[in-house]
């Protein structure tokens, strides 16, 4: 049998020196998420698309069981699509996206949600309490899995504790395992509540939008009622991060990024670490700002640039001691919410949607797969528009299917895909400048050629 490079075999473009001797280049196996460094040589090989098969396995054979050597007849794009339908359709984990309250109080430029004032109603939330205990009774999951998504979650806090409460005494009849996460603005959160939202609600990781430093994040994510809240946000993580209470809490801290703040990863990164953040229970991460049924033109950065403007947040973040994700840690079976019937998402007016974006967001909330008082509580969600997700890429739907980085990315949003637009991460463009810095992390010089 004859064996050539793998497709999502990646190959940096840079030489680098070890103060060792030894000259390397990276080389990220997408299939796999893992990145080695391996000799020019090697590299070379791997690079090249038309590389004469080599019969002998035995002595490449660090190279085949690292997936970057596969044998000549596989059709690995099907086999990453296969495995994503399977983890879609057998996964064991039960995942329910709940917004509590439609309400938020931020009114961020770039937002594109609707924000009326009410929470989840009492009805409603004995339908989702009694759907999620069926869920976990069922036999068919390990685990059960909630994200507190809004409007602003915290501004039915009362609601998501109740909630809470039923979910985790629910997971814990049926032995099966919970965790919770919260995507929050942070302008409500304080010691109290983190405490609470940890100890009692399951709450094992909290996501916090920061959009700069102090003025440019007070004037992106504007108060509705005036008011700032960068300093406050930062406090409040930082004393988090000594409170033996929330020992094993951990925070994302996502700056969505557009024309308004693109140049100040550097003045962010430096307020982020000198509020005490570079540590270990934090990591940050840029987002591109991006069109949520609104129109984000004049924000949004076009996606080259974006591509480039990650490298100096990812640069930034790593001067000051932040923790950041430079590189994909897991291959991406289940892209999102959308593509498997093991997950929902319940809207602050009990419908039942399959993707995050469409409740909440005017002249797109017409998506809903029933009301959550009406469905049958033993069964999956109802299918949904983006169910057939795998078999539209297999089937050449979008470029996917010949994407070197298909198994790290799934993707991106099967929502954007159907709506005309190209949801491409950056990390398609700049994949190469990250293997770059992976190897300067790890101590290795570029070698100037
Ligand atoms: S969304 Fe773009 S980057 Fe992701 S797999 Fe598809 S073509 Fe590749
Ligand atoms: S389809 Fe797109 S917007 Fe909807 S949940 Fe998936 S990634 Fe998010």
């Amino acid at each position: 049998m004859g064996w050539r490079p793998s497709r999502y075999a990646v190959v940096g473009t840079t030489a680098f020196r070890h103060p060792s001797g030894r000259v390397v280049r990276p080389v990220l196996n997408t299939a796999t998420a893992r990145v080695y460094l391996v000799d020019l040589d090697t590299a070379a090989r791997l690079a090249r698309e038309r590389e004469p098969l080599t019969e002998d396995a035995a002595r490449d054979r660090g190279l085949v069981e690292a997936g970057l050597l596969v044998e000549a007849g596989r059709d690995e794009a099907a086999e990453v699509i296969a495995a994503g339908r399977t983890a879609a359709r057998d996964g064991r984990s039960r995942d329910f996206v709940v917004m509590p309250s439609a309400y938020c109080n931020m009114a961020c430029a770039y937002c594109g949600q609707g924000h009326e004032r009410f929470a989840l109603a009492r009805g409603h939330r004995s339908a989702l309490t009694e759907r999620v205990r069926t869920a976990a009774r069922s036999g068919r999951y390990d685990a059960l899995n909630v994200r507190w998504f809004g409007g602003e979650p915290l501004m039915a806090y009362a609601v998501l504790r109740e909630l809470s409460r039923s979910f985790i005494a629910s997971a814990g009849e049926a032995g099966v395992r919970y965790s919770a996460k919260v995507v929050t603005n942070g302008v409500l959160l304080d010691a109290r509540k983190l405490t609470a939202l940890h100890r009692e609600c399951g709450v094992g990781l909290i996501e916090v939008t920061v959009d700069g430093p102090a003025e440019a994040h007070d004037a992106s994510r504007r108060l509705k009622s005036g008011g700032r809240s960068f300093h406050r946000i930062l406090a409040v993580i930082a004393a988090a991060l000594e409170d033996p209470e929330v020992a094993d809490l951990s925070f994302l801290v996502r700056t969505n990024v557009g024309v308004h703040n693109a140049g100040l990863a550097e003045p962010l990164a430096a307020e982020l670490a000198a509020a005490g953040l570079a540590h270990e229970r934090v990591t940050c991460y840029p987002a591109p700002v991006h069109p949520w049924g609104n129109d984000v033109t004049e924000m949004a950065l076009q996606r080259g640039t974006m591509a480039a403007v990650e490298l100096d947040w990812f640069r930034a973040y790593r001067r000051h001691g932040l923790r950041f994700p430079l590189l994909p840690g897991a291959p991406r079976r289940v892209v999102c919410a959308a593509v498997t019937r093991h997950s929902e998402v319940v809207a602050p007016d009990g419908r039942v949607f399959s993707c995050t974006e469409q409740p909440l967001v005017p002249g797109l909330g017409t998506g809903d797969l029933g009301h959550v008082s009406a469905l049958d509580a033993a069964s999956p969600r109802p299918a949904g528009a983006f169910d057939d997700w795998y078999d539209a890429m297999a089937a050449g739907e979008t470029p996917c299917r010949g994407c070197p980085i298909l198994p790290v990315c799934g993707g991106a949003c099967p929502k954007l895909w159907r709506e005309g637009s190209v949801p491409c991460p950056s990390l398609r463009e700049n994949v190469r400048e990250r293997l770059d810095l992976y190897a300067t992390s790890a101590g290795y010089i570029p070698v100037l050629s």
